[in-house]
């Protein structure tokens, strides 16, 4: 059954977050056969159209306004609905990002539709779409299917892959004017975090420490193997409660959930409230000096040594590759 399907494009520092391939992505499966429509919310953002159709899109319609600048769930929400009000679709896709997790909610309550959140899957099988999301902190999976009403899911980002890139696809890019007023929140000003290079919950590769790594220079050797592997640097609750990092880099239950293609965890225990945020990573290493680590439960390679033996070795063949 051919659907229109909206997407969320999400973009920053003027240029295209991954997730917003893995939306459109994730939107073709949902519009079986129908139309994808990126979505671009900003000021100054309608030359990013463009990307959007190589990843996927057939349209693109854009609000532009000096108050989309920065994200508001006020502004974003008004934005959005007035978009979905325009082209009536059957289904709404958005990353299960920072952004999405906020909005997703608000548009949901607003439209009194369901949502299946943070899908790490979806697929058209037995005339059904089936979405499959984790649940017990990603201990388990369960699949949900949307019987009536809007086909509204948002999904986790790294897991669904983008279509593959195809730069002679055009389409219709259209821009809606939308009176956006009575915004209770105002962003004056973002100041960012000096961030030192790959953006984690993007990174495909992710070299995580716990507080087996002892201190704040301990990192050091993390460092330069991300460097290589073109990696970012993650951490464990222990690392950051024992302030050798920041918080922001926390992994877990109440941290960023990460699913890279490699994950290395370098003096982390294991403990169940980090797997929470890792353990749907393609590949997992486990370096830790205790053979009975509970890391090594869910890791494909485990390494026992000593982690500052270990990991500068790993640096040095990496880099001969
Ligand atoms: P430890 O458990 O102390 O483990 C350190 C490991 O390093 C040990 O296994 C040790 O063998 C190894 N090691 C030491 N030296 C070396 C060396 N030289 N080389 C190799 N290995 C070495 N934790 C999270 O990570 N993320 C969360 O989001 C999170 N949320 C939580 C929420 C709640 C409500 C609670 C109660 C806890 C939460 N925690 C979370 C904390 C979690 O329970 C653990 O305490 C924490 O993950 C432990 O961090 P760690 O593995 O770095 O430290």
């Amino acid at each position: 059954m051919a659907r229109k399907v909206l997407v969320l494009a999400e973009a920053r520092d003027n240029s295209l977050r991954n997730v917003s391939f893995e939306t459109i992505s994730a939107g073709k499966t949902v519009a079986e056969g129908g139309e994808v429509v990126a979505v671009l919310l900003g000021d100054g953002v309608s030359s990013l159209a463009t990307e959007l159709f190589h990843y996927g899109a057939d349209k693109v319609v854009t609000v532009e306004d000096e108050k989309l600048k920065t994200y508001t769930p006020d502004g974003y929400a008004q934005a959005l609905l007035a978009v979905i009000d325009a082209e009536s679709p059957e289904g709404l896709v958005i990353g299960h990002t920072a952004l999405g997790k906020d909005l997703a909610p608000k548009i949901a309550g607003k439209l009194n539709s369901g949502l299946i959140s943070d899908a790490t899957d979806v697929e058209a099988t037995g005339g059904n779409l089936v979405f499959t999301r984790p649940i017990y902190s990603g201990k388990a999976f369960e699949k949900k299917i949307i019987t009536d009403g809007l086909i509204f899911a948002t999904i986790r980002p790294n897991n669904i892959a983008p279509l593959a890139k195809d730069e002679s696809r055009t389409g219709e890019v259209s821009s809606l004017s939308v009176d956006i007023k009575d915004l209770r929140t105002i962003v004056k000003e973002v100041v960012r975090k000096a961030s030192e290079g790959v953006d984690l919950s993007e990174a495909k590769v992710v070299i995580a420490g716990g507080r087996g790594v002892k201190s704040e220079d301990g990192f050091e050797p993390l460092k330069e193997l991300a460097n290589v592997l073109g990696g970012a640097i993650g951490a464990s609750r222990g690392a950051c409660d024992a302030e050798y990092c920041d918080y922001s880099l926390q992994i877990g239950q109440t941290g960023k959930v990460v699913t890279p293609d490699l994950y290395i965890a370098c003096g982390i225990s294991g403990a169940i409230q980090h797997l929470a945020g890792m353990s749907n990573s393609k590949v997992i290493v486990a370096i830790n000096k205790d053979p009975e680590a509970n890391i090594f439960k869910v890791a494909d390679y485990g390494i026992v040594g000593d982690l500052f033996e270990v990991v500068p070795l790993l640096t040095e063949e990496f880099k001969k590759l």
